[in-house]
């Protein structure tokens, strides 16, 4: 069966992908009915809100300090519908229109707590701040924010046009600042541009792990996707040059993620 890590994986090899997810098939979305209206000014009040987002993640077994830092440094409600703002610190997934979602906070942080734990290795607090990474499925440019806090440089795609136009607006600082570069883009095959990258983060659901990537990422580089056709699992691949040009997989929580789709939308 394979032994348990702290980071709860449970086995590694490719072809051999035990799917035991540590969260069991607990759902990372909460029903709706637990929404409750919190500020009518969440400007004024985020920061109190954001320390209440990140001790609720703590509570939910983040450890990661940096991510917690990162968490409670983006201002969330800035990324979704003004309507919407006075929930943007629940841990919730939002609407941000074209049937698409802004990540959930707890898929953020334990996303980016998985790569940087699985990337730690020989490598200082530092080196971790100057890597490079990619997200396919950029949306409202909120994991793309977080991830920005936590890494040197991010790249992000999106596929839906108007949704880009939002993110590049939402993410002015960070691309200002020359962390964060937004493409208009099919991921669905990566992004060559940028490559190789440190990790890569699919923020929208495969049916298959992507092993074609192996050309983009750096050895002992990670491609985090949740994976699956009915019950999707969050996977993280390390290359491992050993395995003759593949990734050692594992697996980590049952999630549910919107689907990866292909071609450029400009509606
Ligand atoms: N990380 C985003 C979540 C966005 S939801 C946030 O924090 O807001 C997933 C996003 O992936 C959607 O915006 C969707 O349009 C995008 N997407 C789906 N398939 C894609 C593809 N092939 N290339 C680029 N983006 C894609």
């Amino acid at each position: 069966m394979g032994t348990k890590d702290k980071l709860g994986r449970f086995s590694v090899g490719k072809g051999d992908v035990k799917l035991m997810p540590r969260w069991g098939a607990r759902a990372l979305f909460e029903p709706e009915t637990k929404i409750k209206k919190t500020s009518s000014n969440p400007g004024l009040a985020s920061l109190t809100l954001r320390k209440k987002l990140t001790d609720r993640l703590r509570k939910r077994g983040i450890v990661d300090e940096t991510v917690l830092n990162a968490i409670s440094v983006v201002e969330r409600h800035q990324f979704v519908d003004s309507a919407l703002a006075s929930m943007a610190y629940e841990d919730l997934a939002l609407p941000i229109g074209f049937k698409q979602t802004i990540s959930q906070p707890f898929v953020v942080a334990r996303t980016i707590s998985i790569v940087r734990e699985l990337l730690s290795n020989n490598m200082s607090e530092d080196e971790l701040a100057q890597l490079n990474i990619l997200e396919v499925g950029c949306g409202s440019g909120y994991q793309a924010a977080v991830l920005s806090e936590c890494f040197g440089k991010v790249t992000s795609v999106e596929r839906i046009h108007p949704l880009y136009e939002k993110a590049l607006k939402n993410c002015e600082e960070y691309i200002s600042k020359q962390k964060l570069k937004l493409y208009f883009y099919d991921g669905k095959s990566g992004f060559n541009d940028g490559a190789p990258y440190d990790a890569i983060f699919f923020s929208a659901s495969l049916e298959k792990f992507p092993d074609e990537l192996i050309d983009q990422v750096k050895n002992s580089g990670v491609v985090l996707a949740p994976t699956g056709v009915n019950t999707q699992y969050l996977l993280a691949g390390i290359k491992d040059l050993s395995l003759s040009k593949s990734f050692s997989i594992s697996s980590y929580d049952v999630v549910s993620y919107v689907p990866l789709r292909e071609g450029l939308d400009r509606l």
